[in-house]
Order: C-alpha cells, then sequence, then structure tokens
C-alpha cells in the first residue's frame, strides 16, 4: 500500500488533511487528479444506475436529519455499535472481533472486557449545545431515502418496482481506521436502494448481486481479485435478512469493497412507527396495501478509488522501452480504465526549443481543452514526459513533431500497447472521440 500511498501523494491524487498541522488520523484531501477521477468513479455508477437500468431516479439528501429517524433507523440503539476493548496500559482501543490474544497487541498490557460502542458522530444545531440541540451526521446515505420515500412516489408517480440512487458523504466514528483510504471517518456512497414487491425481493436480491459484479468488471476490475462473500446470520447488519460482500484484493487481503442487503421491511415499517406517517404502497391494481422490501446495493466511493488504484497499479522493471537505456530505472504504468482515468489526454511538443513546435502544441491543447480532461507538458525529453504520463493512467499522448509543421498532423500514442499512429490535426476531435468513446 506504501507504493500506492506515496504514488498518489507525489503525483496529487491524495494528501494527507491538515497535512502543515501534522495531519488528521485517517482524513485525507483529493488533489487535482484524485477530484477528476473520483468525479468519474462517480459518473460510472449515476451512469449504470440512471441510463443502463429502468425506473430508478435520484435524491441528494442532506447530511443533517432530525434525531428521530436515527432512533427508527436503529442506529442510536445497539445494533450500530462495534464490541470493542481498551488496553489498560496504553489505551488503545481494538475492535474485538479483530484481536485473538488476550493481551495488547501494541504493549503486551491487560485489556478490558469487551463493551460497545457506537458509531455515530454528534453534533449540535444551533447556539445552544444541550440534549434538544443535538443531532448526527449521517451515518448512512439511504435513510434519506426512506424518510423521502412519500415525496419521491407522489411527485414522480412511480409504480414498484422502482430505485432511488444516491450518492454522498456519511461519516462514522470508526475504532480502527487505517489502510490509507480504505478505513475513514469520512467517506462518500453510493447507494442503490430497490423498492419491490416482498414476494420478488429474493430475485430482485440476485439480480443486482450480478450486476454490481459486473459494474467493477467491466470497468476492468480483475475477475481474479474479486469475490462474492455470503455474509451468515449472526455476522450480518441489524437490519439485514439476506447480505453479501462484494469482496477485492488488496495487498491487506480480501476486504469487502460494496454490500447488498435485503432489508424486507425493516425502515419503510420503523420510520411508520415512529413518525407515524403510514408508508405502506397501495397497488391500484391488485388493491393490496404492503409495506415495500428494499434490495440495497452499497459501494464505497473511496473504497472503488482504492480498488481502482490497486488494480491499475504496476511496476515494470527496466521500463516497457527496450530502445531506450531505461534499464535501471523502475517504470510506473498505471492501466486505469479509459473512463476511470482522470487524465484523457496529453499534449507534448516534441522538444521545447523549437519555438514552432511549441506554438503548433499550444494551438492543439487549446483545441483539445474545451472536449477532454487534458494536460500539456513540454518538461524533459520526450520519453521522460511518456513515463510521467503513464504513471499517472493518461490514456493517450499527443505529439507534435516536425513532421507536423509540413503535414499538419501528430502522433497519438496508446497508453497500454505503445502503438503509435499519425492522424490529422483537423480530425483530431473526431477521432479522439472515437478512442475515449466519449
Ligand atoms: P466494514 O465492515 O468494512 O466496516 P460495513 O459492512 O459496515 O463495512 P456498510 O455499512 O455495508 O459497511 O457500508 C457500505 C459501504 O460503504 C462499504 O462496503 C464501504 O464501501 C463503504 N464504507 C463503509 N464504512 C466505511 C469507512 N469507514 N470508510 C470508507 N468506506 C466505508
Amino acid at each position: 500500500m506504501s507504493k500506492i500511498t506515496s504514488l498518489s501523494k507525489r503525483r496529487g491524487f491524495i494528501f494527507p488533511s491538515s497535512e502543515i498541522y501534522g495531519g488528521l488520523e485517517s482524513s485525507y484531501d483529493f488533489g487535482p487528479l484524485g477530484v477528476e477521477m473520483k468525479n468519474n468513479i462517480k459518473l460510472a455508477w449515476w451512469d449504470e444506475m440512471s441510463k443502463n437500468h429502468q425506473n430508478i431516479v435520484g435524491l441528494d439528501a442532506a447530511i443533517l436529519m432530525k434525531p428521530e429517524v436515527w432512533q427508527a433507523s436503529g442506529h442510536l440503539t445497539a445494533g450500530f455499535a462495534d464490541e470493542l476493548v481498551e488496553c489498560k496500559s496504553c489505551h488503545k482501543r481494538f475492535k474485538s472481533d479483530e484481536i485473538k490474544q488476550k493481551l495488547c497487541p501494541e504493549c503486551g498490557g491487560k485489556l478490558t472486557e469487551s463493551r460497545k460502542f457506537n458509531l455515530m458522530m454528534r453534533t449540535f444545531v444551533g447556539p445552544i449545545e444541550n440534549e434538544n440541540s443535538t443531532t448526527y451526521l449521517r451515518a448512512e446515505t439511504c435513510q434519506g431515502i426512506y424518510v423521502n420515500f412519500e415525496n419521491i412516489l407522489n411527485s414522480m408517480r412511480l409504480k414498484i418496482p422502482f430505485g432511488v440512487a444516491q450518492i454522498g458523504k456519511s461519516f462514522r466514528n470508526e475504532i480502527t481506521p487505517g489502510n490509507f483510504i480504505y478505513r475513514t471517518r469520512e467517506f462518500e456512497q453510493m447507494e442503490l436502494q430497490w423498492f419491490c414487491h416482498p414476494k420478488t425481493a429474493k430475485k430482485y436480491f440476485d439480480y443486482w448481486k450480478k450486476e454490481r459484479v459486473k459494474w467493477y468488471l467491466n470497468l476492468g476490475i480483475k475477475k481474479e481479485n474479486l469475490r462474492i462473500r455470503e455474509v451468515p446470520a449472526g455476522e450480518r447488519a441489524h437490519y439485514a435478512k439476506q447480505q453479501i460482500d462484494i469482496e477485492y484484493k488488496f495487498p491487506f487481503g480480501w476486504k469487502e469493497i460494496e454490500g447488498v442487503h435485503n432489508r424486507g421491511d425493516f425502515d419503510l415499517s420503523n420510520h411508520s412507527k415512529y413518525s407515524g406517517e403510514d408508508l405502506r404502497y397501495y397497488d391500484e391494481e391488485t388493491k393490496e396495501k404492503y409495506f415495500p422490501h428494499i434490495i440495497e446495493t452499497s459501494g464505497g466511493v473511496d473504497r472503488s478509488f482504492l480498488t481502482f488504484l490497486s488494480n491499475a497499479y504496476q511496476e515494470i522493471r527496466g521500463g516497457r522501452t527496450k530502445t531506450t537505456k531505461a534499464t535501471k530505472e523502475m517504470e510506473i504504468l498505471l492501466k486505469l480504465d479509459k473512463r476511470i482515468a482522470p487524465i484523457k489526454v496529453a499534449v507534448l511538443p516534441l522538444v521545447r526549443n523549437r519555438p514552432e513546435l511549441v506554438k503548433k502544441a499550444k494551438e492543439v491543447f487549446k483545441l483539445l481543452k474545451p472536449n477532454f480532461v487534458c494536460q500539456y507538458d513540454e518538461l524533459g525529453s520526450i520519453g521522460r514526459r511518456y513515463r510521467r504520463q503513464d504513471e499517472i493512467g493518461t490514456y493517450l499522448c499527443l505529439t507534435v513533431d516536425f513532421e507536423s509543421l509540413k503535414q499538419d498532423d501528430l502522433t497519438i500514442r496508446h497508453r497500454d500497447t505503445m502503438a503509435q499512429k499519425r492522424v490529422k490535426i483537423k480530425d483530431l476531435v473526431k477521432v479522439l472521440k472515437e478512442k475515449l468513446e466519449i
């Protein structure tokens, strides 16, 4: 993981938060390339839900909600708590299910009995800090969807089955954050809530499980590094009747990146009970009134980010180009899917001490900028610049050379094959759109 962490910082993907003050544990900022890549992941998910599936609408709910929501959802009670033990000597805390030994793994001190630790982050609304002004930063985005169930149903005139998709921040006071951005206290989720008739819940659970695995594979995640784990009854989230975890094989082991849950009628029936609003659905054709069951797909933007980075990262000892003497160098290649890659195109003059080449390359850059996320780079040898672009996953490099001045064309170099092809500048935007499938 340290190689990915260092590449992330060096090349502007991810920085430690508040670094000049020593950093805040488990908090990260997404840099210029990180924000492009994160947006690409979110867009790929949003397109998948809103374009590739039927009957799915969106929502962007507030992070702050009435505390009653969290009473009804079970998050303020034991349901949303981790068991933890504390070392009596160094006072470090550990999750009970992650610690096998009886003594502290850090200092060998004695451990306390395990006890529950609630993960909700508390805050106050308004100037007075007391019980009445207490509220929470949401721990999952989906509650905003459940409490808007009727608003969405009525305003959009939907019929069951239908889905509501949402992307947004969630917060959990994790006891053991770590592994870079894998587990943080502030993170982003991409969640779909699929409302269906109880009799169809099992069918849709199986359907969404397959669809979500397909999404990762389609974006280039290697099949051998992806698996599904059926979560047994004792280990499931407090709301789940049935649960699978989609896991990825990270350098630190197989870990969950997304969960698919059959939440039954847990949420709508509890919100009905606590709010006094009848959230049952009335089927006009069958005259049946019932609580729809919910199938949820819940993935993390940050964990997907780490999955795509880990999956794409390659080191090539001696470099890929056999024609140069890079034999001692370690070349890094970030083989990201073109939809996920932060920079799509780089424009490079062959050399920078020839004003006519620089002028033409800058004209090409200006032509492309409104159409593609692109970079202009003239510093260093052309080979070094190709390697710099490969390291951040830039899909195509365009080189303006002496031939370009005569032919009004340039070369397009493909990141993965390094194959180069000449293209006329007048055809460039069209050709790039085809190559990038935009
Ligand atoms: P874990 O067992 O790893 O704590 P979880 O089962 O509690 O995860 P869910 O409540 O199912 O997670 O949340 C759905 C998704 O949200 C997870 O699969 C993950 O991608 C993301 N997620 C949850 N907690 C965190 C976190 N602390 N940091 C980053 N992403 C998270």
